[in-house]
């Protein structure tokens, strides 16, 4: 029997490229007969004819299979649709805007063929075209990760990667609501291969990430894949504490021997100000991590299929 690809395909309002990636991949499926494959794509609740472009997509070829969101979920939410929902037993991910060149799939299956490793994970070797500004939060956010997580997540990895079997089933029993899949992927462990490629601009369309949308979803990388900002706010309360009580012994040596307790009113309200301030802070991050357990404990749906030409298609979950 002939082994099956699957291709997964976030799409948030990608009525302009898409046309342009499903001639690309179908270019590079028909170069490999010695598959079957299939094209899932996931359509994230697209406010433009994304889900139109997909109807027509899937009524020229078979291997289209789209599901349709109830709304916009995520691509987090998208990708984890897509492994639910593929039934290769080789899954990739891959972006609808050709930045994961289709191209470099046929030599992510001989690699894997060669039976040395369980998933082919693509890394920009340069971040061309790309503001300084991010490259420099993305780096210090990839050098911060590593250092205080379990999760070993390499400095331009992009999700693009090809995986067999098995690995797609781990992904798919990670069922945490609050998702960071490059931190999972190498949370999950299996020989990785890093294929390095040059950064390739957008085909057509918007990127969906602002800086901000980045930053907020690098906080959520490290609050989802590590303890370490409660312990510094524990070793933060511990060392303002000591340094509480040697103020306090100064204060009262000081008044006992030179007898002038009231001077230092502006020292006094800086320190209060600046504890109140740390103390905010660690509240803060109890908060991240109190809310992310107060989402999970909800068990939520990640995400919710209203419409889908894939017949018995997991459509929540
Ligand atoms: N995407 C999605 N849901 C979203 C945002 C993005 O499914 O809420 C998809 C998008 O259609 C694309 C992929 O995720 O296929 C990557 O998005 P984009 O190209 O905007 O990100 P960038 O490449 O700029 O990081
Ligand atoms: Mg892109």
């Amino acid at each position: 029997m002939k082994k099956k690809i699957s291709l997964i395909v976030p799409c948030f309002n990608e009525e302009e490229s898409l046309p342009f990636f499903f001639e690309e991949a179908v270019r590079v499926l028909n170069e490999l007969p010695a598959y079957d494959s299939e094209m899932l794509f996931v359509n994230d609740g697209s406010s433009d004819k994304t889900l139109q472009v997909l109807k027509e997509l899937s009524g020229k070829d078979e291997r289209v299979k789209y599901l349709s969101f109830s709304r916009n979920f995520g691509k987090e939410a998208a990708m984890y649709a897509g492994f639910c929902n593929a039934s290769g037993d080789y899954v990739a991910v891959m972006d609808a805007d050709l930045q994961d060149p289709p191209s470099l799939l046929p030599r992510m299956l001989d690699i894997l063929e060669s039976g040395e490793y369980d998933s082919v994970a693509t890394r920009r070797v340069s971040r061309k075209g790309e503001p300084p500004i991010r490259s420099f939060f993305a780096r210090m956010f990839y050098k911060i990760i590593n250092r205080i997580s379990d999760a070993d997540v390499v400095d331009g990895a992009r999700d693009f990667r090809l995986m067999k079997r098995d690995m797609v089933d781990a992904i798919v029993k990670m069922s945490e609501y609050n998702r960071f899949s490059k931190g999972i992927f190498g949370w999950i462990g299996f020989r990785t291969y890093w294929l390095p490629y040059e950064n390739v601009e957008r085909v057509a369309g918007e990127t969906k990430w602002s800086f901000w949308k980045l930053f907020k979803y690098s906080l959520e990388g490290i609050v989802n894949f590590s303890q370490m900002p409660l312990t510094l706010a524990s070793w933060m309360g511990i060392i303002f504490t000591a340094i509480s009580f040697i103020m306090l012994l100064f204060v009262v040596v000081r008044k006992i021997v030179f007898g002038d307790p009231v001077a230092g009113w502006a020292s006094l309200v800086c320190i209060v100000v600046f504890l109140g301030g740390i103390q905010l802070f660690c509240l803060g991050i109890m908060g991240q991590y109190q809310a992310k357990t107060y989402l999970e404990t909800k068990k939520r749906p990640h995400f919710i299929i209203s419409e889908t030409n894939e017949e018995d298609a997991v459509k929540v979950k």
